[in-house]
């Protein structure tokens, strides 16, 4: 059996070699970044550019083997399908929502009785489809949500499974589905066996070898975006998503500028007063209030809490939580420790200290291309003269 999901980031052996070493930020072999699962602590997880982890995310759909129709040409279909979660690490995955689309129609919504899938569970779900009208194709696609949870985070996303179904002359009913492997060229497709529903009678039984057939699955990347279940839902970037592997372009901060995407080990960028990683502190980065000519302030700086700020990028959107005492200004809104998380959109000013609104700012800027943000540039106001040290 072909494993359903393909290994949507295309992480390489390499890269899980090193990743082992807590504080790599790079690849020693092919040199790309490692990009960590939220849960990687637990999952050992790397991702892609779609940010999910295939250790942490492993849905699988099948089709039971009871699946029937009621009547030949003309009758309806019901699809007993079985979701199961082949997460090896014991998380659980929530679906959301199902959609089914049949032919050129509408998707419509399926209603759920339940939402939770533990590792190496399973629930199921019929589906039934509209008459299957005319002999021939009939094309019926099952899509779903799927969420994980760790701590405070949370990533969403959608999988598809594109079934064709051929009625026979006989009245035999059969499945196809193919699966388009994106990116490793032409000629990859992966095909499933068919799964043929025999006649018997008035009822059609699915005969595949006793068994549950397993649907092929694909990451519907393009739906998640349309449905605002990944990336911004409203603005400029409606429909907008931010890569997990962007690269963060810090200006105006001296000489310590860690650009680059988020490489830490458990995703998030944390900034605040205290000392960053290459000087023994935690924050990626320090955040001091200057004057003019770059000499800190020091009873302004302690306004600052430690670790004020923890930036990430989930969903497909830049993400903040505040940790300071003082909370942050995000636009016109003020954000407290209190608050659930908040999301940062392009030309947002990031106020530190809502209380001393022109003393410190971050401008946080992204372009998108073909729908994607791959670079955000986070300016700090005022900029720090260059070549100071911190
Ligand atoms: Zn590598
Ligand atoms: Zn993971």
């Amino acid at each position: 059996m072909v494993t359903p999901v393909a290994n949507p980031g295309g992480i390489a052996p390499c890269c899980y070699q090193h990743a082992v070493t807590a504080d790599a930020i790079f690849c020693g072999e092919c040199g790309k970044p490692l990009l960590r699962c939220m849960a990687h602590e637990e999952c050992g997880g790397l991702v892609g550019d779609d940010g999910c982890c295939n250790v942490c995310v492993r849905p699988q759909l099948y089709l039971d083997k009871d699946a029937v129709t009621e009547v030949k040409t003309g009758g309806v279909l019901v699809l007993p399908l079985v979701f199961y979660n082949a997460s090896g690490v014991g998380r659980p995955l929530f679906i959301t929502d199902v959609w089914v689309r049949e032919g050129e129609s509408a998707r419509r919504k399926v209603e759920l009785p339940w939402k939770r899938l533990d590792a190496g569970g399973s629930n199921r779900l019929s589906v039934q489809t509209g008459a299957l009208e005319r002999q021939g194709r009939h094309g019926i696609e099952i899509t779903f949500a799927a969420a994980t949870n760790y701590f405070m985070r949370e990533e969403r996303f959608c999988f598809t499974s594109s079934l064709s179904l051929e009625v026979e002359q006989g009245g035999s009913l059969v499945i196809n589905q193919t699966i388009n492997s994106s990116g490793v060229g032409a000629g990859s497709d992966t095909v499933y066996a068919p799964i043929r529903l025999e006649s018997q009678g008035e009822t059609r039984k699915a005969a595949v070898g006793g068994q549950a057939a397993e649907l092929g699955l694909q990451r519907a990347d393009n739906f998640e975006a349309a449905q605002g279940i990944r990336g911004y839902t409203e603005g400029p970037l409606k429909g907008v998503v931010v890569n997990r592997g962007a690269r963060i372009i810090w200006k105006g901060f001296g000489d310590e500028a860690p650009s680059g995407p988020i490489t830490t080990r458990d995703g998030i960028f944390a900034i605040g007063r205290g000392r960053s990683v290459r000087l023994g502190g935690d924050n990626q980065l320090q955040l001091l209030v200057t004057d003019a000519a770059g000499a800190v302030d020091e009873q302004l700086s302690q306004a600052i809490s430690r670790r004020h700020l923890e930036l990430f990028i989930q969903g497909g959107r830049l993400c903040a939580r505040v940790t300071g005492q003082a909370g942050v200004m995000i636009g016109d809104h003020k954000h407290g420790a209190d608050d659930a998380l908040a999301v940062i959109g392009n030309g947002d000013i990031v106020r530190v200290l809502p209380k001393y609104p022109e003393a410190l700012a971050l401008q946080i800027r992204m372009r998108a291309n073909y729908g994607q943000v791959e670079e955000i540039t986070v300016t700090r106001v005022p900029a720090m003269p260059e070549g100071m040290p911190r």
